[in-house]
């Protein structure tokens, strides 16, 4: 599979952390980090509502990157090696 970034979705501020095309809208990132994750309602997605500001928001935001279930919360590390991966 491609990895361009547009599969980056639009909603998320600019930052290290956002999420992909591929979420489903299961919100479990929203309850884990609700300070950080907003609904877009029309594309039934998440995003990156605000990248974490505190070592307690990194925290949950790692713990949400491990936890979701489709691995649709990413960060530019990961991004660069998945497309590494797909070459
Ligand atoms: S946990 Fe993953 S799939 Fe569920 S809403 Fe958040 S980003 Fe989307």
């Amino acid at each position: 599979m491609e990895m361009t970034e547009s599969r980056r979705l639009p909603n998320n501020v600019h930052g290290k952390y956002y999420t992909i095309e591929e979420c489903d809208g299961c919100a479990y990132c929203a309850m884990i980090a609700p300070e950080n994750f907003d609904f877009h309602k029309e594309t039934n997605t998440y995003f990156v509502s605000k990248q974490p500001a505190t070592p307690e928001e990194e925290e949950l935001m790692q713990q949400v990157i491990e936890d979701c279930p489709i691995d649709a919360v990413r960060t530019d590390v990961q991004y660069l090696e998945l497309e590494r991966s797909s070459e």
